[in-house]
């Protein structure tokens, strides 16, 4: 096993390793600290960051006023030792300098590994608060579960917790050929691995043989699981597994897939990023 990157998955960005020694998570409600701290501003499918002669960082203390929440921020936790606290701003609010967007799915990795942990939880945790306002069973609203990010229901004392999402990741080899697939709105030439939600009833190994035959008529065996990563967009867990080539041609779904098909390992197309499980697995296990 090559370790060009992380040489395991708990390094990988949006792992909590990144931030643990920096980091200690707040629960629902403790946000009793006055001072200035750390801002994690999401909008849309960026994260607002602050240039200055040290880069771009998440920015600190007070907000300009165009800039400050209108919602009560939410503090999700300290990061050294000050309050970390997040917000969402609207996709058409347009911003001044020195603050920027950077873009969570950028081609290249061009954010530290810390800044995007700490952004990808803030906004995985945004995320739940806003799914988790009304109870899912009466529809009535809920209030916070203490030490926790749990809810409560005010009218049937249903309690509600993080909804997290598993998906299977599947690298499938054929001797010194890899399976790779693409969608139509990823950047051009762009391939990845086959990947896919957990259905009702299934182990995530089945999980991988289901996703691969069905979007693209490949059968796998001897399927093992490499590592894991969380996958805040919104709130999925990336499960990754290798896979041996088992009988089959490609039969692409294109309702899920625009191409699929056998790449020699020294000629491979333009990946994903090193900020994916999927480009982990792809150099770690071709
Ligand atoms: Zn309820």
């Amino acid at each position: 096993m090559k370790s060009t990157l992380s040489s395991e998955t708990i390094n990988l960005p949006f792992n909590y390793s990144s931030i643990k020694n920096d980091f200690v998570f707040l629960a629902s409600g403790d946000d009793t600290q006055t001072s200035d701290g750390t801002w994690v501003i999401i909008q849309s499918n960026n994260v607002v960051l602050e240039q200055s002669t040290s880069g771009l960082t998440l920015p600190n203390g007070k907000l300009p006023d165009w800039l400050s929440p209108h919602q009560t921020p939410l503090c999700i936790g300290s990061w050294h030792d000050k309050p970390l606290r997040a917000i969402s701003i609207s996709g058409s609010q347009e911003l001044q300098l020195p603050f920027v967007a950077a873009t969570f799915n950028a081609v290249d990795d061009q954010l530290d590994i810390k800044t995007l942990t700490l952004a990808g939880l803030a906004k995985q945790i945004l995320h739940w608060e806003r799914q988790s306002r009304h109870c899912s069973l009466c529809g009535a609203e809920t209030a916070p579960i203490s030490a926790s990010r749990g809810k409560l229901c005010i009218s049937c004392g249903a309690e509600h917790f993080p909804h997290i999402h598993p998906c299977a990741i599947v690298l499938v080899k054929r001797g010194e050929e890899l399976l790779l697939t693409r969608k139509a709105e990823w950047q051009p030439g762009r391939y990845s691995l086959v990947a896919g939600f957990l259905d009702l009833g299934e182990s995530l190994e089945e999980c991988a043989i289901r996703e691969v035959r069905e979007e693209t008529g490949i059968n796998i065996t001897n399927v093992r699981y490499v590592g894991s990563q969380n996958w805040p967009f919104p709130a999925q867990l990336m499960a990754g597994f290798v896979a041996d080539y088992d009988g089959g041609e490609i039969v692409i779904d294109y309702n899920e897939l625009e191409d699929a098909r056998w790449f020699p390992i020294d000629a491979l197309p333009t990946l994903p990023p090193s900020r994916s499980i999927a480009r982990w697995i792809i150099d770690n296990f071709k």
